[in-house]
């Protein structure tokens, strides 16, 4: 079977009313002079199987999967690419000619690009992490952080159990800290990052003290909104890199719209300024 002229792709969630991804797709659609259609689809959980089995019939070429399917995609999968097997969940799905369904996560490849880009000079094997968090998100910045190198990592999480089962199922490089305790291990931190959803727009402020703060620190919020979290701004103030969360939104969205539309997007100061409007 040969993919209709026009190929679609899609965000699923539920809800997804809020995802900025149309918008980025739609913009890079634009942007290569391209035919396809990026919309968002509200799906029910219990629907969702039978939801991506239509879909390649119905002229998809892939989705993304958002809150909360990314754990249920992996498993209806036919395929899986390793490093959504080493973070436990898919973003991204390929629908194959074949009408086979393979899932990957480029969640962490997102985040390491936009650190790359957003500090050039960051050096991961440089010391520690200290990540905030142990969430969804966390399990693909603890799995890209192991993968480039970075040599421990500090794991401080409200519900210590959380940050135990992301120890066990990562390994000895990473170490639980207590949460009331995170602000002690600041120093340590040669990268830092907060994959809590505190600070976000709505929700409370991190309250972990930053004083530690190295001034040679990268330090990085995947909440980005607003932009200029509390946690950046204060880190700024320490001297640190810092580097906002956006990118890492928009980076992990290349390897998608590569796959089900062809060229490979960049990532510009004008795709960003788009996205903030
Ligand atoms: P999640 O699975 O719901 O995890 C939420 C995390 O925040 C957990 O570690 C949770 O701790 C912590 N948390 C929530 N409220 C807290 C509080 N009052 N005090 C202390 N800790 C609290 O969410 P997620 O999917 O990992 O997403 C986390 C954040 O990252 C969200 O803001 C999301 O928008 C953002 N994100 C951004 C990108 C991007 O591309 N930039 C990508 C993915 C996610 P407990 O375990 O103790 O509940």
């Amino acid at each position: 079977m040969s993919h209709p002229k026009i190929p679609l792709a899609a965000i699923i969630g539920h809800p997804v009313a809020h995802s900025k991804s149309p918008k980025l797709h739609g913009y890079w659609l634009k942007e290569h002079g391209l035919e396809g259609h990026y919309v968002p689809i509200d799906v029910a959980p219990e629907n969702l199987e039978a939801v991506l089995r239509m879909m390649p019939k119905m002229g998809y070429v892939g989705a993304n999967v958002t809150i909360p399917h990314k754990e249920r995609a992996l498993e209806i999968a036919d395929q899986v690419t390793d490093r959504a097997t080493l973070i436990g969940a898919a973003n991204t799905l390929i629908f194959l000619e074949d009408g086979k369904i393979l899932a990957d996560n480029t969640d962490g490849y997102g985040f390491i690009q936009n650190l790359r880009n957003g500090a050039p000079d960051w050096d991961p094997t440089a010391g520690a992490a200290v990540v905030l968090g142990a969430g969804g998100a966390a399990r693909a910045v603890l799995a890209s952080l192991l993968d480039v190198g970075v040599p421990e990592i500090l794991l401080s999480n409200r519900t210590r159990a959380r940050a135990e089962q992301l120890r066990d199922d990562f390994g000895a490089r990473i170490k639980v800290i207590e949460w009331v305790q995170a602000g002690n291990v600041m120093e340590d931190g040669a990268t830092v990052v907060n994959t809590t959803s505190l600070g976000m727009t709505g929700k409370p402020e991190l309250r972990v003290p930053l004083d530690g703060l190295n001034a040679d620190a990268v330090v990085t919020d995947l909440v980005y909104t607003p932009l200029m979290t509390n946690f950046l701004e204060t880190a700024q103030a320490k001297g640190c890199t810092t580097v906002d969360g956006l990118g890492m939104l928009l980076h992990q969205a290349v390897p998608g719209f590569e796959r089900w539309f062809g060229p490979r997007p960049e990532v510009t100061d004008d795709v960003r300024k788009v996205m903030l409007r």
